[in-house]
């Protein structure tokens, strides 16, 4: 069989799901939206279900999936309903809707419901993406606490600059939140890992850890508190052909990378079809048994070519690492100009497998 697999190391992600609470000492939502970041939501969330408070998903399908796996944990669904006739099975599966904007309130309003719901009220503190604006959010909460079809109330806001420390805009969405709520009662739900691990007077009564579950950090420097996270994913594959060049030859499609010197080139099976990322530039880091070398060429969709020239001991059938214990994701996901949570979310086609 094709080497290329992840392998998924469940022990790490209860690790760091303990790390998030510890840290804050707050009840924590389990973020496992697009399929636990590419890790599998079912395995994950079977994982963390003795401990979890609860799990945070981006709409009412992925929430299904984990209460049809037998899930009783609170589920908050991130954007709340898309369509009025989603309230009917939210209120059946007992989600915990975020609501957002006004649409969604006078669908609440003209719902006829079994239930009241639990409401997460979202403000836009200043990220201007999702939630009701600073002026008009107290007179939404009065009137939804007025409203029998609401069970209770949580305030929930986002932060757009959390991994960024040093600009200031993390202060001034706390801000802007500290006013907006004042003298409104109720639980208070603002971070995200960035929050978790960096701003320690932002964690509120529920945290909602993502990628810090899977053991990425989001900054992009290095972080005392993210230092404590475990990877979670290893994406491994294997060499499958070797080849010594000459110097001045080109490797691979459009020619990229041209050989510097007498080179022992890998092939690895892994591609873009994988999700390896094809924008990679030669230079990418990868480990070869265990030893750092790097990308040697264009990705194609099943392959990659590495040098092997420094390596002597390793060669056909050499496991190779993409990324995960030893190779951080987030290093391999800045050269290819992006970030880990694309990476994870990215990957395809190889089987994952697990580990307790
Ligand atoms: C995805 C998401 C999170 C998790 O963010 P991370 O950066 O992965 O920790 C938290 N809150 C909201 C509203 C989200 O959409």
């Amino acid at each position: 069989m094709r080497p290329a697999h992840a392998l998924i190391d469940l022990s790490a992600l209860r690790h760091n799901y303990h790390l998030a609470r510890s840290l804050t000492g707050c009840r924590a939502l389990a973020v496992v939206k697009a399929n636990a970041y590419g890790h599998g939501a079912l395995e994950c969330a079977a994982a963390l279900a003795d401990d979890v408070d609860g799990f945070a998903v981006s709409a009412i399908e992925e929430a299904l999936v984990l209460r049809e796996a037998g899930h009783r944990q609170p589920i908050v669904l991130l954007e709340g309903w898309f369509e009025a006739a989603e309230l009917e099975l939210i209120c059946r599966h007992e989600l915990w809707p975020v609501v957002h904007h006004h649409g969604q309130l006078a669908d609440l309003e003209q719902a006829d419901l079994r239930q009241p719901l639990h409401v997460w009220l979202k403000l836009d503190s200043g990220m201007h993406r999702t939630g009701f604006s600073a002026g008009e959010y107290p007179a939404i909460w009065q009137r939804l606490q007025g409203n029998s079809k609401v069970a209770s109330l949580t305030k929930i806001t986002h932060f757009s600059r959390a991994d960024e420390p040093e600009t200031g805009r993390t202060e001034q969405q706390m801000e802007t939140f500290l006013q907006a709520t004042d003298g409104l009662q109720g639980p208070a739900s603002l971070s995200n890992s960035a929050g978790v691990l960096a701003w320690p007077g932002a964690h509120g009564d529920w945290v909602r850890p993502g990628i810090m579950l899977y053991g990425s950090s989001p900054f992009g420097f290095e972080q005392p508190q993210a230092t404590q996270l475990r990877p979670v994913m290893q994406l491994d594959s294997r060499v499958i052909a070797v080849h010594q060049i000459a110097a001045g030859e080109p490797i691979g499609y459009g020619s990229r990378f041209v050989t510097q010197r007498p080179s022992r080139i890998g092939v690895v099976a892994m591609g873009y079809a994988d999700g390896y990322p094809r924008h990679a530039p030669d230079g990418t880091p990868v480990l070869v048994d265990g030893q750092r070398t790097c990308i040697s060429g264009r990705v194609s969709m099943d392959m990659l070519t590495i040098d092997l020239t420094d390596l002597p001991a390793s060669g056909l059938g050499s496991p190779v690492r993409l990324w995960g214990e030893g190779l951080d994701a987030g290093e391999v996901a800045s050269h290819a100009g992006t970030i880990s949570y694309q990476l994870f979310c990215n990957l395809n086609r190889v089987p994952r497998h697990y580990r307790d």
